[in-house]
């Protein structure tokens, strides 16, 4: 551990020693050389986003999430109408980065709706990312082509074997589709690509190595994307599932600040699943982008409680409280960093803050 911390450059055999259980002995070291790799890449800069929940109808049957097609739950699919009355109350909130997530149902939520939605919030956020069901090159590219820059796709568990006992029924349960997804969205041209995995379904260090390998390998071969990582912790979720694996907060530590060191330009994502302390610790160590005051359910912003959420959030603080305590930890909470206007002639970035 010691030997790859005093490394001027951390290699992959260092990071495996990083994640080792021995090196948790260690924390506090490797939390401070991350902390200064971030600030020297990054800067103080966190930028603050938030997920916008198109539908919760879903054909799969994934074990861990509460919209699996076998819950009898309430389901709701936004129109148009209803989509831009959430983006405009996130728009007054302060947000210019926005998610746009749905459940896999093509037919609730085909493409052509999503590229409609693209389309009518460009003029109030200018960065839209989708978290959406795996689409192929053309697919991807019909979103690129109205304004989406960014898309997120975890492989919730980089273990064939979990994989396919968490995934047992529905599109979702094709392994290798959806490993092939980051790649077909870099093919298309996304500016941005987050990848992650669900902490809890197998042993953390397992899905630390896939991850890494596949962010190496993403940043490689699609060298002009900015590849972010996320590994947020599972959570008990309705039909009574519970993380078989828990990871510890000072394991997830460890798991994110070996990352940092190992991939010193991805960017690290933090979403509300984590507690407002955890969040508040982690955020000036390695955290490069925050949701805030999110709502996991269709409707969530304007109509609280008309149809079911995926998880429960755990910092329910709001945009504004989460801004001001990125301040007070010295950090720049940042709500607008891109704007269409800064893409070179190529139709590639002339340059901006990342993350
Ligand atoms: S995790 Fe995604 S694909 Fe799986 S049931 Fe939930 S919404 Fe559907």
């Amino acid at each position: 551990m010691r030997d790859a911390l005093a490394s001027p450059r951390v290699e992959f055999d260092d990071f495996l020693s990083l994640i080792s259980p021995e090196s948790i002995n260690h924390l506090e070291e490797l939390a401070a050389r991350a902390q200064r790799l971030t600030r020297e890449r990054f800067g103080r800069v966190v930028t603050l986003y938030a997920p916008l929940y198109v539908s919760n109808h879903c054909s799969n049957s994934c074990v861990y999430c509460g919209f699996n097609v076998e819950n009898r739950i309430q389901r709701r699919t936004l129109d148009q109408r209803e989509i831009e009355a959430e983006a405009r109350s996130l728009w007054e909130q302060g947000f210019r980065h926005l998610l746009l997530v749905s459940g896999e149902s093509r037919k609730e939520v085909p493409v052509e709706m999503l590229a409609q939605t693209a389309k009518n919030l460009h003029s109030l956020f200018p960065s839209l990312s989708v978290e959406v069901y795996p689409l192929d090159v053309d697919g991807y590219k019909s979103l690129v082509d109205v304004g989406v820059e960014g898309l997120t796709i975890y492989q919730e568990t980089y273990d064939p074997v979990i994989y396919a006992k968490v995934h047992p029924g529905g599109p979702k349960s094709d392994y290798q589709r959806r490993l092939r997804a980051p790649e077909q969205g870099g093919e298309a041209g996304f500016r941005r690509i987050g990848i992650g995995a669900l902490l809890g379904l197998t042993d953390w260090r397992y899905e630390a190595v896939c991850l890494a390998l596949h962010a190496m390998w993403l940043q490689k071969t699609f060298w002009r994307t900015h590849i972010s990582i996320s590994v947020p912790r599972l959570r008990e979720a309705a039909g009574g599932f519970a993380p078989a694996h828990p990871v510890s907060d000072r394991e997830l530590v460890q798991m994110i600040c070996a990352l940092r060191l190992l991939l010193p330009d991805a960017g690290v994502v933090l979403s509300t699943r984590e507690s407002a302390t955890f969040r508040d610790g982690l955020a000036p160590i390695a955290v490069t982008m925050m949701s805030a005051g999110s709502c996991t359910e269709p409707g969530g912003y304007t109509e609280p409680g008309s149809a079911e959420e995926q998880f429960s959030i755990e910092d329910s603080r709001t945009p504004a409280e989460v801004a001001l305590m990125l301040e007070r930890l010295g950090l720049e909470p940042v709500w607008k960093d891109w704007d269409v206007g800064y893409l070179q002639d190529d139709g590639r970035d002339g340059g901006e803050v990342q993350g």
